[in-house]
């Protein structure tokens, strides 16, 4: 199942979506707490605005260097546990919307990651058990400050600047992830051709981390780290990512004004 957030232009609904990504048929309430029903209602996904498919309430929890050869393209050695950071709710953005530079930094790169939503609360669970509490699959642009990562010694400007997560374009409830391509354009070129099969630990293993160390709860996020390709995006370039059986987020980058 598909499930999209969108908007006609008043308050935020939620719809599900065809195989094709076409048409959207609109649902009662947040699927993510709610029970749904169909409204009756139906539209097509050219025809409204579509929004990030969460909002988290909590927290989008980070995964650096979860793909050997994205590790080393960045000179460092995988790390033997996942390594965590945490992003501020404040940077999700949605499909389309501009992906802001601040002033701050002058060296920003993309990086199209395969993104898990949290559906249930949970804390210390094995990975075994993990797949019980996702709720589905989203996309993601981990955008970085390059300069800012260097140079601040900790992440949470470089990753976690308002507009640095796009999430989208929609939230994909039946996915295998071990599975899927992951492509990323940069004004139309391939940058990064990677598989999720390639993760250093898979999805059910950094989900059991996580709750080692955080209560997870429904619409956490987390983000399982990028393949190798990264590179710089500039003000006036679109990146598109895109993930087999999910769809594709794209995304224009701006100057801040
Ligand atoms: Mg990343």
């Amino acid at each position: 199942m598909r499930i999209a957030r969108y908007t006609t232009g008043d308050e935020p609904v939620y719809g599900l979506v065809d195989g094709e990504g076409k048409k959207i048929a609109e649902v009662t309430g947040d699927p993510l707490y709610q029970r749904i029903e169909l409204t009756g209602t139906t539209t097509t996904v050219e025809e409204v605005r579509l929004l990030a498919p969460v909002i988290p309430r909590s927290k989008i929890i980070g995964i650096g260097r979860n793909y050997a050869d994205h590790a080393a393209e960045m000179g460092n050695d995988v790390p033997e546990e996942p390594m965590m950071f945490l992003v501020p709710n404040t940077a999700v953005v949605g499909p389309g919307d501009p992906v802001v530079i601040p002033p701050l930094t002058s060296e920003v790169h993309y990086e199209g990651e395969l993104a898990v939503i949290i559906g249930r609360m949970c804390k210390d669970i094995e990975p075994d058990e993990a797949k019980k509490v996702i709720f589905g699959y989203t996309i993601a642009n981990d955008v970085s400050a390059r300069d800012l990562q260097r140079g601040d010694g900790q992440w949470a400007r470089a990753k976690g600047m308002d507009t640095f997560c796009p999430l989208g374009p929609w939230i994909e409830t039946d996915l295998d992830p071990q599975d899927v391509a992951i492509t990323t354009r940069r004004d139309g070129e391939v940058v990064q051709d990677g598989h999720s099969s390639d993760m250093v630990h898979g999805v059910a293993a950094l989900i059991s981390h996580a709750s080692k160390a955080f209560t997870l709860l429904p619409g956490d996020i987390i983000l399982t780290g990028t393949p190798a390709g990264v590179g710089p995006v500039e003000a006036g370039q679109r990146v598109e990512i895109e993930i087999d059986q999910i769809g594709t987020l794209a995304n224009p980058f701006v100057a801040a004004e």
